[in-house]
């Protein structure tokens, strides 16, 4: 139920009027989902669809939600019912896409798809209007509550949807990358995932391109590094040279940019949120890719299928958020172990020939691993025959050692 608090503060969004204008009364929603990136605006869009007459409020504390994220999934990574609810703010996709490596050209027949952040917050903003809030400055959570810097309160049961949480120093390699929209011809019918092809430096180096239009590409040049440190300068040259190379030349539209961690061991988050909560703050998102936004729809699925038995009270939600948590994360350890392998048996200019090597396998098992749902045999066969790298040195290399 919503509730009303009374107090003589400053005007909020949530403001009710009465009689007595001296008296600012504050009509709280009973769901208060903190922070309107992916995670809280999905789950956001899909109460709104299930349950038109909850009351919820998204708090989002950037006074405006930007263009900066293209947000990509294939096909498999969800169920068709998934990617049925999913599918009004898809902005492009695509039937098929290629790789590019040294001796091997391949294109995957499974449909990959795109979200820019601009058509995300047109649609979420004219579904959800004034449910949800920018600008908004929190001064604190807590599973029942939120305080504003001015001093308000809002009461509700509230999911934690700020983002990625702190990590733990050296526990992580990362997927880095800068990436520029041109205006320009360019001749591609689909969108290239790595083009490996590229000189390799600081750790595995590949061109990612995405042909939004005839005459507008994204080229995102990518990084699995051991450092978090993005030269955005030297990158964006690294870009621009690429293009004129493929005679690609144009204004630029736009720019993005990113660093991912990708985990080397557990427990490699600093603390974890105690409230329910949603998107990278639960620690769940691929540990090989850095990509969260097919286990945030899952999860999302999960709390939807728990409003439908009205129980959203905060202890039964945290309840719930631990027991799905940790069987998750019990999944998580063979990519782990990939990430050794790419990390720390592999050399940073061999890391490639990991990718390659991938690549080389059937594609239900390429399409089950950016699903997140390798089978044992998968395993055993990502690891048996000949791998480029030594999976004994993926195994032995000490966890602690801090990364160079
Ligand atoms: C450039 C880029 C591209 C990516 N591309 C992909 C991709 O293609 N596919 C994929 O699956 N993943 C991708 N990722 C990874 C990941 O899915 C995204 O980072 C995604 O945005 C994470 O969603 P989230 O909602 O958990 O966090 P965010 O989208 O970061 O949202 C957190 C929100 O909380 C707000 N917030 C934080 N603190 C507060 C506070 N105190 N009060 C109110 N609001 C607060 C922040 O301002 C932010 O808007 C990408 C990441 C980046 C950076």
């Amino acid at each position: 139920m919503a509730q009303i608090h009374s107090s003589h503060s400053s005007a909020t969004p949530f403001q009710a009027t009465r009689p007595d204008p001296a008296v600012q009364v504050h009509l709280s929603p009973s769901l208060l989902i903190v922070g309107g990136g992916l995670a809280g605006g999905l789950l956001a869009w899909r109460l709104a669809e299930c349950f038109p007459d909850l009351s919820l409020q998204v708090l989002e504390q950037k006074p405006s939600i930007g263009a900066e994220h293209t947000w990509c999934f294939h096909q498999h990574d969800l169920t068709p019912e998934s990617l049925a609810w999913l599918s009004p703010l898809i902005s492009a996709s695509w039937t098929s896409h290629d790789v590019r490596f040294p001796g091997l050209n391949r294109h995957l027949r499974s449909a990959y798809f795109a979200i820019r952040s601009e058509d995300f917050y047109a649609r979420l903003k004219a579904k959800l209007g004034q449910q949800m809030q920018t600008g908004v400055q929190i001064s604190s959570l807590a599973a029942d509550r939120v305080v504003l810097a001015n001093g308000d309160q809002l009461s509700g049961t509230v999911l934690d949807a700020r983002g990625a949480p702190a990590l733990k120093p050296g526990t992580t390699g990362w997927q880095k990358f800068v990436g520029l929209e041109l205006e320009t011809e360019h001749g591609l019918r689909r969108p290239v995932l790595m083009d490996a092809t590229v000189p390799q430096l600081d750790g595995f180096r590949f061109m990612y391109l995405l042909p939004w239009s005839p005459r507008r590409l994204l080229i995102e040049d990518t990084r699995y590094s051991d450092t978090p440190e993005l030269d955005t300068d030297t990158l964006e040259a690294g870009i621009l040279a690429y293009a004129k190379q493929h005679g690609w030349h144009g204004k630029i539209l736009r720019r993005e940019q990113g660093c991912l961690p990708l985990p080397l061991q557990s427990g490699f988050l600093n603390a974890t949120s105690d409230l329910p909560a949603l998107g990278l703050r639960t620690g769940m998102f691929h540990y090989v890719t850095g990509y969260s936004l097919p286990e945030t729809l899952r999860w999302i699925n999960q709390l939807v299928e728990q409003a439908k038995w009205h129980d959203w009270q905060p202890d039964a939600l945290s309840r719930m958020m631990t027991r799905y948590q940790s069987a998750w994360q019990g999944r998580q350890h063979f990519l782990i172990l990939l990430n050794r392998l790419l990390f720390r048996a592999a050399d940073p200019e061999q890391r490639w020939r990991v990718l390659a090597r991938f690549y080389g396998l059937p594609e239900p098992l390429i399409r089950r691993f950016y699903a997140g749902q390798l089978t044992p045999l998968d395993q055993f066969r990502l690891l048996a025959g000949r791998p480029p790298v030594s999976v004994f040195r993926a195994l032995t290399a000490l966890p602690q050692r801090r990364l160079r």
